[in-house]
């Protein structure tokens, strides 16, 4: 079976991975194997996920996965974007950066759902030490008045998909994880790998 390493400490991205590619591939992780985690210190989330994804392939020299994600909230002009871990500062805190998202909303005067357009794109770059590609997954939706539900994590209480009345976090983690913008960029990764054997 071959091996690729999946650049995450987070156990629910690795589920996801591994109900997705797990049969074919054998996932190695941060709990493998002891390799120095990378800062995301780029400015885009394309940036982060190559940067990540070849400098764990420098360190354990097999084909590597890192990935990006962002809310990009359109009246904002794509904010909080790559700095939506820490929209609200530092340590990261979800209930900070989700206020300070509704404030700028308000600020703004975006009442209604169309002003209060978001998405949620992820970008996973895959490195072999010869090939670097990068696949994207995207969702689109809208900014909730106000928190609602508590399944999930970030921003999903505040985000509603597009043809649907609930919150990410209203929704149970099995629908979320079908319609995702993770879910989405890793179909595109499987189906490469699936093409490149
Ligand atoms: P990461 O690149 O997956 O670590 O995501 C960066 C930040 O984006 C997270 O800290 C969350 O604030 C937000 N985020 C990423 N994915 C999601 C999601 O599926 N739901 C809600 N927020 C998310």
């Amino acid at each position: 079976m071959k091996k690729l390493f999946v650049g995450t400490h987070n156990p629910k991205k690795l589920k996801e991975l591994t109900q997705i590619l797990g049969l074919e591939y054998q996932l190695i992780s941060f709990q493998d194997i002891y390799i120095q985690e990378i800062q995301e210190t780029e400015l885009t989330l394309e940036g982060n996920a190559i940067l990540k994804a070849k400098s764990y392939f420098e360190q354990v020299q097999m084909p590597c996965i890192a990935d990006d994600t962002g809310l990009e909230v359109e009246i904002l002009g794509g904010e909080p974007g790559v700095m939506s871990a820490r929209y609200a500062g530092e340590p990261p805190d979800n209930s900070k950066n989700i206020q300070k998202l509704l404030l700028k909303l308000q600020e703004k005067n975006a009442l209604n759902s169309d002003s209060r357009k978001a998405q949620f794109r992820t970008v996973i770059a895959f490195y072999d030490g010869v090939v670097l590609k990068t696949f994207e997954g995207i969702i689109k939706g809208y900014i909730a008045k106000e928190p609602m539900g508590n399944q999930g994590f970030g921003y999903d209480p505040v985000f509603i998909p597009d043809s649907f009345l609930q919150t990410f976090a209203q929704m149970n983690p099995e629908q979320k994880n079908q319609i995702s913008h993770r879910a989405l960029a890793l179909q595109k990764l499987k189906n490469y790998l699936h093409l490149h054997r």
